[in-house]
């Protein structure tokens, strides 16, 4: 189920929605149509720039994993 996030352009009221197609999705603060759509909880693989030492691989020793070094 995609979860996205919406900011308030009116009120600026940050919430998250459950959208499934043709959903109007409205400020739940204000009620207002004008809301901005934010990153989505799903869907960001190749989005993030992968950071020494975790699961997407070290700079230093190249293995795969490593948690030894930085
Ligand atoms: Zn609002």
């Amino acid at each position: 189920m995609p979860i996205y996030e919406y900011t308030c352009n009116d009120c600026r009221e940050e919430f998250e929605k459950l959208v499934f197609a043709s959903t109007v999705v409205l400020c739940p603060q204000c009620s207002s149509a004008n809301i901005r759509k934010k990153m989505s909880t799903f869907g960001m693989s190749g989005g993030e720039k992968p950071s020494a030492g975790k699961e997407s691989g070290c700079n230093s020793c190249h293995k795969g994993s490593c948690s030894s070094c930085k």
